[in-house]
C-alpha cells in the first residue's frame, strides 16, 4: 500500500520522485523451520497483509538431512518467486537466511557433533539474509568453507548483484562476530534488522537491546540503513520495512535497499521522512556550518515521542502528541563528522503492549573542508567535490 503524503503536512521537493512501499524482509516457510509453502507465504503477503514485496528466507541448512537446503528446493522457491511477482503490484524476492552456528566447527565442545564440520575455532557471526534480484544456480551457504565468514559471503554475493542484511543483531556472545567484516562491504552487506531494546511478548518482557547493539557498532564507523523483519515461522509476513523507491519493481526495492533509502517500523504503517540540507537517509554527505534536519512523520496514532539519534545518544526529543509532526531543526553542535537517525514511538499498544515505532535508517554528515589557500588544497578540494557529486548522483 502507497503512504500519500500530503495529507495535511503539504508535500517536500522531490517527494514525486520516490514512493513509499511497504514490505517484510525476513520470514520462513516448510522449506526450513516455519510453517506452510512459499506459494502460501507470498499470498499472505499480497493478500493479507497487503504488502507491496516481501523476502523469502528459509535456512540454508533446509529442514532435514543432509541438513543442506536440496537445490531443487532452491529451484522451486525461485520460480515461484517469479510466478508471483506482478510488477505494479507484488513483488516477491527470493532469499535465504546464512545461518551460521558456532557448532559448525569442529572445535566447538557445547554438545555432540553429528555431521562433519568446519575447521578452526568457533566463530559467532549470527545469522545473515541474503537475497537476489535474479536467479542464482544456488546458495552460498555457511556450511560451505568457500562462504563461512562475512568478508566470503559479501564477496559471493557481490559477483551476482545481490544484498545481504544483518539479522537480530545480538549483544550476548552468539552475536561476538556479527560485524566481523571489512566496512567496505556496506555496499552488499546494506541494512541491519532493528527492534526495540525491549520487547514485551505474553506478558514477558525480553532486554533484546538490538537497537543498543547497532548504535554500538555506528560508534565504530559501522555503516549500515535499518530494516525490520518478522522472522516469521508461522507463514505470516507482516509490515516491517518501508523503501522509498521509484517504482514497484524487483531493480528499484534493489536499487532502493542498496542506497539505504529505507525505515523500520513495528506494529504500525508509519510514514517517515527524515533529510539533512535536502539529503535522504541513508546517505553520506558533506555540509557547510551546521547541519538542517528535517523530520516528517505521519502517525496511526498520537506521537509520544520523536526522538533524534546521534552518534550513539539522544540529542533532542520532541513530544508531539499529534499524528503527524514536521520538525525542522539545526545541529549547532556538529563539530565535523556525525552520524543521526530518528526514532518515532506512539502512544499506542500492539496486542502485548509494545507501542508502535519506527527508524530511520541514518545519515552520515561530514564538514566540508574549508576554501583551499594553495595549489594542493584547491586540488583536495575539486577531489572532494567530484567524490560528493559522484556520491549524490549514485544515491539519486
Ligand atoms: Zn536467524
Ligand atoms: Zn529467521
Amino acid at each position: 500500500m502507497l503512504l500519500v503524503w500530503g495529507l495535511g503536512v503539504g508535500s517536500l521537493t522531490g517527494c514525486a520522485r520516490y514512493r513509499l512501499y511497504w514490505g517484510d524482509v525476513h520470514g520462513h516457510t516448510a522449506n526450513s523451520d516455519g510453517k506452510g509453502t512459499v506459494a502460501e507465504y507470498l499470498r499472505h503477503a499480497r493478500e493479507e497483509a497487503n504488502l507491496d514485496f516481501a523476502i523469502v528466507s528459509d535456512h540454508d541448512f533446509g529442514n532435514g538431512p543432509p541438513w543442506r537446503m536440496p537445490a531443487a528446493v532452491w529451484e522451486q522457491t525461485q520460480a515461484t518467486v517469479e510466478a508471483l511477482t506482478e510488477d505494479g503490484r507484488f513483488v516477491a524476492i527470493a532469499g535465504y537466511e546464512w545461518t551460521s552456528q558456532p557448532k559448525y566447527w569442529t572445535e566447538y565442545a557445547g554438545e555432540t557433533l553429528s555431521e562433519g564440520l568446519l575447521a578452526g575455532s568457533p566463530r559467532y557471526y549470527n545469522h545473515k539474509n541474503v537475497y537476489f534480484p535474479n536467479r542464482v544456480p544456488y546458495l552460498f551457504s555457511a556450511k560451505d568453507p568457500l562462504y563461512q565468514s562475512p568478508d566470503q559471503l559479501a564477496a559471493a554475493v557481490r559477483r551476482v548483484g545481490g544484498l545481504i542484511h544483518n539479522n537480530h543483531p545480538d549483544h550476548t556472545s552468539d552475536g561476538r562476530d556479527q560485524w566481523a567484516y571489512r566496512v567496505s562491504q556496506c555496499d552488499v552487506i546494506a541494512n541491519t534488522e532493528v527492534m526495540p531494546d525491549v520487547v514485551w511478548y505474553e506478558g514477558k518482557r525480553y532486554e533484546t537491546q538490538v537497537e543498543s547493539v547497532i548504535r554500538d557498532y555506528l560508534n565504530q564507523g559501522g555503516r549500515t540503513g535499518l530494516v525490520g523483519g518478522s522472522d516469521t515461522h508461522e507463514g505470516k509476513p507482516a509490515a516491517r520495512t518501508a523503501v522509498y523507491a521509484r517504482r514497484l519493481t524487483r531493480p528499484a526495492l534493489f536499487e532502493a535497499l542498496r542506497a539505504r533509502r529505507c525505515y523500520a517500523v513495528w506494529s504500525a504503517r508509519i510514514g517517515l521522512e527524515f533529510r539533512i540540507d535536502g539529503h535522504r537517509m541513508g546517505e553520506a554527505i558533506a555540509v557547510r556550518g551546521s547541519p538542517r534536519l528535517t523530520i516528517r512523520v505521519a502517525g496511526t496514532a498520537p506521537l509520544a515521542e520523536v526522538a533524534l539519534v546521534h552518534d550513539g545518544a539522544v540529542l533532542h526529543a520532541w513530544q508531539p502528541e499529534t499524528r503527524e509532526a514536521q520538525i525542522e531543526f539545526t545541529d549547532r553542535s556538529f563539530s565535523g563528522a556525525s552520524w543521526y537517525y530518528v526514532r518515532v514511538t506512539q502512544r499506542d499498544a500492539d496486542p502485548h503492549g509494545n507501542p508502535g515505532r519506527a527508524w530511520s535508517s541514518p545519515i552520515w554528515v561530514r564538514a566540508t573542508p574549508p576554501a583551499a589557500t594553495s595549489t594542493r588544497g584547491s586540488l583536495r578540494e575539486e577531489w572532494w567535490r567530484s567524490v560528493l557529486s559522484s556520491a549524490a548522483g549514485a544515491a539519486r
